[in-house]
């Protein structure tokens, strides 16, 4: 659980919009009324032009989710519209060949109108290279020349050196970090914990 946000309002569309994740943004009826940029990619690389933007706009989140979830994911989505609370929750979404693992962040928007739902992939890989865990792996993406990691000190992803605004989950760098870190936020903390007065 994280704190409650200290913004009001709204999250501001043009942040979800250039962030690397796929979010999308529910109503309080659980209807789908914004997907981000990031969302298109994915669907476009997954097969599914049928879920780019414009035909999923006004549908209820629940269509796409499998009827044996239905209980699990309504619970989940009420639970953080009503108690203001981020819910986090982690779960598989593979491809016929690539295994994919993320990890769901529900931030309620502050001003209860609905529910902001950024999925950060935590792992992909190949079905049969299960060893190969590209982020974890990897920490020389995310140590600048002196070695130091810059992680967002809200929703604890790491910047990539020299791409500006990719923020990525990566556990390893959670539970072991390097000597030296730097503590920074990503875009859409900056807006939902230090909004702009006025
Ligand atoms: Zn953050």
């Amino acid at each position: 659980m994280t704190s409650n946000p200290r913004a009001t309002g709204r999250l501001p569309r043009e942040v979800l919009e250039t962030d690397p994740s796929v979010i999308y943004v529910l109503d309080r009826d659980l209807r789908i009324t914004y997907c981000n940029a990031a969302w298109d990619r994915f669907a476009v690389e997954n097969g599914g032009m049928d879920l780019v933007r414009p035909h999923l706009l006004g549908r209820s989140v629940m269509d796409s989710v499998p009827q044996v979830l239905h209980g699990f994911f309504e619970d989940g989505y009420r639970k953080a519209l009503s108690s203001g609370e981020t819910w986090e929750h982690s779960y598989e979404c593979s491809s016929a060949s690539t295994y994919r693992a993320f990890r769901m962040l529900t931030y309620p928007e502050p001003d209860r109108s609905g529910l902001v739902v950024v999925n950060l992939i935590l792992v992909a890989h190949p079905h049969n290279d299960v060893e190969r865990q590209p982020h974890a792996l990897e920490p020389g993406l995310y140590l600048d020349d002196f070695g130091v990691l810059k992680m967002c000190s809200h929703c604890r992803r790491v910047s990539r050196v020299g791409e500006p605004g990719q923020w990525d989950w990566v556990p390893a760098l959670v539970e072991a970090p390097p000597a030296r870190v730097s503590h920074g936020l990503c875009a859409m903390c900056v807006h939902l914990y230090y909004p702009d007065p006025g």
